[in-house]
């Protein structure tokens, strides 16, 4: 049996296996280090000290406000970092636009260099960003060098696509008139992305962002700057200054100033549905392209037919790794009558010894102990006795289909158990969802394969696998609650970051 993927973003190529690594000894916060890779010795800002990154240069925010990151593990203080607002983001959208022009006016070929470059700069420095991203969010290292490299195989992955940044042509009903379709840049992108798997999360927005002629203003989750710090370096040594800038800071003090700025194009976000629905409402006021990748709630079937040892292992994977901080997290679990008993018995089995991580902070741990009070509790359910973020893997049960917990998302370690009667009652409730997200189903039927992924509202259906995984070349997103339309990865990202623009060229053969 293939085991379940251990993060959320699998790639083909996912490197050496853990022990073959090379064991980068300290985190990189702290001052230069001399890593010996033979190129610019980066470094991050001191500890205490993260800034922004702004044409080209790091500069601290203009109020010179700093706000504290604390490591989820043990609440302990990581760094200090910029705390951004109106000025600072007016500034990254300046440079950002005085960039623009020359950077789209490089062939797609050359700019797709650039962004193999980066790709090659993230994989030359993998266990060090991978270390960060385990003190800043306190997932293990495993879960942290599968999304680097599942970054890195994104870089790759678009990199290609500016020998092949494909265009159209089609009919005209007038004679020697010849209509072409071509991708053009929207122009100045803002990307404001979620904690909870950071490399990726920059590296699906950046590099086809860039790769397509736009330049960009990162706003990075509170939760993750010093990666974000890392990844912005690294592309400060590969892109010219301001195709590229970095501004840190609160989400609600930060990203307005964004959202609303008359010179951002495009607006692309991953993060919650209450924040996209506000992104939606202020930049679709100036009528900017928004693209809005959300939550979810999604569902995993097990039929009684399933291969249980294998649901199990896929349900546990995808409600609980990276403490069920996922998008596409397996967050209720929809099991026939007939089995229900024996999968119940092993999932709070396996629950019960789940290495899950912390939770990002002290206020999501205290948002999601909140919500289950009251509710029936057959695994987990409590802070586990220690410094830090930690919650118990958490299996509920015996939860109506219209109740809060299961209609909101909690973004946590907590998956809810549901009892029915066959396909058409389990469709019904997957389907009963204010989101749409991902699905999967464990059976060994095919025509009850097919008749779920054709009934199923969800952007994704996976069968006998996790609701979680995904593949640079796939395009991701949901339905319903889940985003507006739009695909992250695959080439419809190409959608989101570039406009179509329709050249006729009429001729006249008497001339010729
Ligand atoms: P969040 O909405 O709180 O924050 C996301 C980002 O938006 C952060 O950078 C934050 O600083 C910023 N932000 C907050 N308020 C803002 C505002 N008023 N204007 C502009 N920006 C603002 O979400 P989160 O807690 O970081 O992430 C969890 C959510 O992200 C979950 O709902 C999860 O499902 C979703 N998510 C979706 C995908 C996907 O691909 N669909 C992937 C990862 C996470």
């Amino acid at each position: 049996m293939q085991p379940p993927p251990s993060a959320r973003f699998e790639c083909c190529n996912s490197g050496p296996e853990l022990e073959n690594l090379p064991c980068e000894p300290t985190l990189l916060l702290g001052g230069s280090v001399d890593r010996g890779h033979g190129q610019s010795d980066l470094h991050i800002a001191s500890m205490g000290d993260i800034a922004n990154l702004i044409g080209g240069r790091e500069v601290p925010a203009a109020s010179n406000h700093t706000f504290d990151k604390l490591r989820p593990a043990d609440g302990s203080l990581l760094c200090k970092v910029a705390r951004s607002g109106d000025s600072d983001a007016a500034t990254a959208v300046a440079a950002a636009r005085a960039a623009q022009r020359a950077w789209a006016e490089r062939t797609p070929v050359e700019r797709g260099e650039l962004v193999r470059e980066l790709a090659l700069a993230l994989q030359a420095r993998r266990g060090e960003l991978a270390e960060i991203v385990v003190e800043e969010t306190g997932k293990s290292l495993e879960l942290a060098l599968g999304e680097t490299d599942a970054a890195i195989e994104m870089g790759f992955f678009v990199a290609g696509e500016g020998r092949r940044l494909y265009g159209r042509t089609t009919t005209s009903a007038m004679p020697n008139r010849t209509v072409m379709a071509t991708r053009r840049p929207v122009g100045v992108a803002a990307l404001i992305v979620s904690f909870n798997t950071p490399l990726p999360n920059y590296a699906w927005k950046t590099f086809p962002a860039v790769l397509c002629g736009n330049t960009a203003v990162l706003k990075p989750s509170e939760h993750t700057p010093a990666s974000a710090s890392f990844f912005a370096q690294l592309c400060q040594d590969v892109l010219p200054p301001g195709v590229l800038n970095v501004v840190h800071g609160l989400g609600p003090e930060t990203g307005p100033p964004l959202v609303e700025h008359e010179d951002v194009d495009l607006v692309s976000f991953t993060g919650s549905a209450s924040t996209g629905r506000w992104i939606q409402e202020r930049a679709g006021r100036r009528l900017a392209k928004v693209c809005l990748e959300l939550g979810g709630k999604n569902a995993l079937v097990v039929c009684d037919d399933a291969d249980l040892e294998r649901a199990v292992e896929w349900s546990l994977a995808s409600a609980f790794s990276n403490a069920g901080q996922r998008c596409a997290a397996a967050s209720r679990l929809v099991v026939f009558d007939t089995v229900y008993d024996e999968f119940r018995e092993r999932l709070v089995e396996g629950a019960r010894t789940y290495e899950a991580g912390p939770v990002i902070s002290e206020e999501s741990l205290e948002r999601i102990l909140g919500s289950l009070e009251g509710a029936q509790v057959a695994a987990g359910g409590e802070r586990l006795e220690r410094p830090g973020w930690w919650l118990a893997p958490t299996v509920l049960e015996n939860v109506p289909s219209d109740a809060e917990l299961s209609c909101r998302e909690l973004f946590g370690p907590v998956t809810i158990l549901y009892r029915v009667r066959d396909l058409g009652d389990a469709i019904e409730l997957v389907n009963d969802s204010p989101y749409g997200l991902t699905s999967a189903i464990h059976t060994a039927n095919l025509h009850r394969a097919m008749r779920f992924a054709d009934a199923v509202q969800a952007g994704v259906v996976v069968v006998n696998g996790g609701t979680h995984g995904s593949e640079p070349q796939m395009g991701f997103g949901g339905v319903k609650q889940s985003g507006t339309g739009w695909r992250e990865a695959g080439v419809e990202a190409l959608d989101v970051y570039t406009e179509w623009k329709y050249v006729n060229l009429i001729a006249d053969p008497a001339q010729a």
